[in-house]
């Protein structure tokens, strides 16, 4: 029996048959990125595949950007199940679908897709994975908060942000550094946040405002969850996402970080008697939407959350 590889190419997907013959379990299941190296998806995957008694095994597959295409219809070709999608390709992927869930198509990115018969679907589970992640971690439902998203111009806020909107939040407060870019989000989803049931909420249910101390401050005392949908936070010295002084105990702060576990976020919102959470719920729920997205059945949640705490 030859040795599984920990990270597969292009080329290998071109000569499929003979990479993967003599390999114990058929891999049928993937992430495609570059870089696809750091990614711990087959140590949550792994774990639910077997729980759940299906014989493929979750790999990585190294794909550049001007590969993606020929990658995806050679894993179509191989027999691929589906495949997760991470940067640089959640775009590309989007346009490179046959047909895709309303979610993925309001966000403009792919992270799962699904071989179906010759045809490939487009899902994104970042979105609903956040919103699974907010209502195990502190009990509540997106449609009953005022939220403020900062990072919004990123992929990740976007994802948060559209899912906010489809689920009719309270009021919805978009913090980006170029604020340009939340201003646009913003245009994109007034009408999606409009509901008949929420007409008589406050005026100002959707703003955009810049990564600026005065600004947050304005809005922090009315907000109920902020997510940092930023990349702040990830060394040691980044500065701040908000700082110390502005956070409240009424605060449930969600950090889509989580690597270091605990951020600076955290321990800040923590010490100013505020609920944290790190991301890794989120990880874990978007992994465990795409596992019901390929096989139309519940996820085993719990081997695929012991796989993920060991890896980390
Ligand atoms: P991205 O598309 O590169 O977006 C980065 C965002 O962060 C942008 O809004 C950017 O603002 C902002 N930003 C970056 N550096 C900043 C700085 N020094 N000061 C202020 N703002 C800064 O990245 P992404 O894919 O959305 O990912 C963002 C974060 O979410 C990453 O840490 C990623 O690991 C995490 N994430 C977690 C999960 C999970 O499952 N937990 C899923 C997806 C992503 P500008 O627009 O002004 O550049």
């Amino acid at each position: 029996m030859s040795e599984a590889k920990s990270v597969y190419t292009l080329s290998d997907l071109r000569n499929w048959e003979s990479t993967s013959s003599g390999e114990e379990k058929p891999a049928r299941l993937a992430v495609i990125g570059d870089p696809v190296e750091h990614s711990r998806s087959p140590q949550m995957h792994n774990p639910g595949l077997e729980a759940a008694g299906i014989d493929s095994r979750y790999v990585r597959i190294h794909v550049l950007p001007e590969e993606l295409n020929e990658a995806l219809s050679l894993m179509a070709d191989a027999g691929f199940i589906g495949t997760n999608v991470t940067i640089p390709h959640k775009g590309g992927v989007h346009d490179a679908v046959d047909d895709m869930t309303e979610v993925a198509r309001r966000i403009g990115a792919v992270n799962t897709v699904a071989f179906d018969d010759g045809k490939m679907v487009g899902h994104n589970t970042d979105a609903p994975g956040l919103k699974r992640a907010i209502r195990e971690q502190f009990s509540m439902d997106l449609d009953d908060l005022q939220i403020m998203i900062i990072g919004a111009g990123g992929g990740a806020g976007k994802a948060a942000a559209v899912q906010c909107a489809m689920d009719h939040c309270e009021r919805l407060v978009l913090v980006n550094r170029t604020v340009e870019k939340a201003e646009a989000l913003a245009g994109e989803l007034s009408e999606l946040l409009s509901h008949p049931d929420k007409l008589e909420g406050p005026a100002d249910r959707l703003v955009a405002i810049p990564w600026d101390e005065r600004a947050m401050e304005r809005e922090l005392e009315r907000i109920d969850l902020i997510i940092n949908a930023t990349s702040v936070g990830m060394n040691r010295t980044d500065p701040e996402v908000i700082p110390e002084r502005l956070l409240e105990p009424h605060h449930l702060i969600y950090d889509m970080v989580y690597s270091p576990a605990r951020t600076r976020l955290i321990a800040d919102a923590e010490a100013a008697g505020a609920r944290a959470e790190n991301g890794l719920g989120m990880l874990l729920w978007q992994g465990a939407l795409s596992f019901e997205f390929w096989f139309n059945r519940e996820a085993p949640v719990d081997a695929m959350r012991k796989g993920l705490h060991e890896a980390f």
